[in-house]
């Protein structure tokens, strides 16, 4: 939180670009908030409220570091009271009812935001010092309209556009604001929250609903890199990249933000910056609608021990059936195969977890053979350079070395190149890889 308040002060007080600070709840509060409204069910509400006592103990205790004028302290400290009291107050009504509705869930789970944008617009507005910036404290549940399905509220843009109206003229004369991401109101003011790890999305809706020049999600990883560093040492920050190209990267694997949740500000052509609080300097990743890249391959996803799942026909005729059973079995479980191989009597199926597996089993057992395999990795090169330079599968499959390269797919996108290998040489295969196409 403090090197948050510095980024800010350094990006927004000191320069002239005022930000709008979406902020999510401190580490671990909004799993706390759940177990709290979970443990209010229990035969007495002893343990529930142990856990409220703590966070609020913890929340005060930021406060006090963060915030160096102790009336301001005691200040945020009576804010956040109140907000704890409520909690309790759910906690007993939980507790009676013996019932945990998702509305219920909502009004628990926003509670980690509420506090966190407390303490820190008021430590913003302290450091913001001399400078005679205002820092206003917005909350979300005023501007961020949503649907009423509760844990899992849609935003209703217009609607939160035509409410932030004022905010963004308030940061257009030079105000700095703070407000929460994950959580919004129905129409009734009822709070409602928009999914876990839900404050990307947030904040990508409310930069679009302000006309935001640049939207920044700054984590604990300096943007996008060219592979996992720790499997490649060399790897690198990607600099630019194509929407597309960092969905696929995330899709196969790569430890990156979930591109759709940012889809929004793309769409609406505004760039979105993925930094590191770590290394504030690190210009990090900017994500764009779409961009040449100079490379023929942007980055390179391992997935580790996905499952694999072998389907082998006891027919000796081609029989259709299978392969429509396999592909109905995957829809009805709502699941996207990572990577598919298809032969005339057998497919392979590249999967991201055993969600699925239950029913390709009771759909296709009487007719085919299952084998599920672990222990392979799926590593994934992506790029748009994939489709239009020439030679670079020759490439790939040199990379490969002396791994036993059991099944490669060129995606539908053809946008990127998946090839399965033992996971035991996965690390050694990719850092290659890399070598081929980065170093
Ligand atoms: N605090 C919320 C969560 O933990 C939202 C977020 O982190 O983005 O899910
Ligand atoms: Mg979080």
């Amino acid at each position: 939180m403090s090197r948050a308040i510095e980024i800010v002060r350094a990006h927004g007080i000191t320069r002239r670009t005022r930000p709008l600070v979406v902020l999510s709840a401190a580490s671990g509060v909004t799993d706390t908030l759940i177990r709290i409204s979970e443990f209010a069910l229990k035969p007495d509400t002893h343990d529930a409220l142990l856990l409220v006592d703590q966070l609020e103990a913890r929340h005060a205790r930021i406060a006090r570091e963060l915030i160096a004028d102790s009336e301001t302290v005691v200040t945020v400290q009576n804010q956040l009271h109140s907000v704890w009291e409520e909690v309790r107050t759910l906690v007993r009504g939980v507790h009676l009812l013996k019932e945990l509705t998702p509305r219920s869930r909502d009004q628990f789970q926003s509670v980690g935001e509420r506090c966190s944008t407390r303490i820190f617009q008021a430590a913003l507005a302290e450091r913001a010092g001399t400078s005679k910036t205002p820092v206003h404290y917005y909350d979300a549940r005023e501007f961020f309209a949503t649907t009423s399905d509760f844990t899992a509220a849609r935003p209703l843009t217009g609607e939160i556009k035509k409410r932030m109206r004022k905010i963004h003229n308030a940061l257009a004369k030079g105000a700095v604001g703070v407000s929460q991401g994950f959580i919004g109101s129905t129409a009734e003011n009822q709070v409602t929250t928009i999914g876990r790890g839900g404050s990307d999305f947030s904040a990508a809706i409310q930069g679009v609903a302000i006309d935001a020049a640049e939207i920044q999600i700054w984590t604990d990883v300096a943007g996008i890199m060219t592979c996992d560093p720790r499997i490649a040492p060399a790897a690198t920050t990607i600099d630019k990249i194509s929407f597309s190209d960092a969905s696929e990267l995330a899709f196969f694997g790569a430890k990156v933000l979930h591109p759709e949740t940012i889809w929004p500000a793309v769409e609406a052509g505004i760039p979105v910056r993925v930094l590191s609080s770590k290394e504030p300097e690190n210009p990090g990743t900017i994500i764009v609608e779409d961009c040449e890249s100079e490379r023929p391959i942007t980055g390179i996803a391992i997935r580790r021990t996905p499952v694999l799942v072998k389907i082998t026909s006891r027919s000796a005729v081609i029989d259709t059936s299978i392969q429509a059973a396999a592909w109905e079995a995957l829809d009805r479980e709502g699941v996207a195969p990572l990577a598919v191989s298809l032969a005339r009597d057998s497919a392979l199926l590249v999967l991201d977890n055993m969600h699925a597996v239950p029913r390709l089993r009771a759909m296709l057992e009487h007719v085919a053979d299952i084998e599920i395999v672990r222990d392979r990795a799926l590593i994934t090169l992506v790029g748009s350079g994939l489709k239009t330079r020439s030679g670079i599968a020759a490439r790939i499959f040199r990379g490969l070395g002396r791994a036993n390269c059991e099944m490669a797919s060129f995606g539908g996108s053809q946008t990127s190149v998946s090839v399965v290998v033992q996971d035991d040489v996965a690390a050694r295969v990719a850092k290659r890889l890399h070598g081929e196409f980065f170093e």
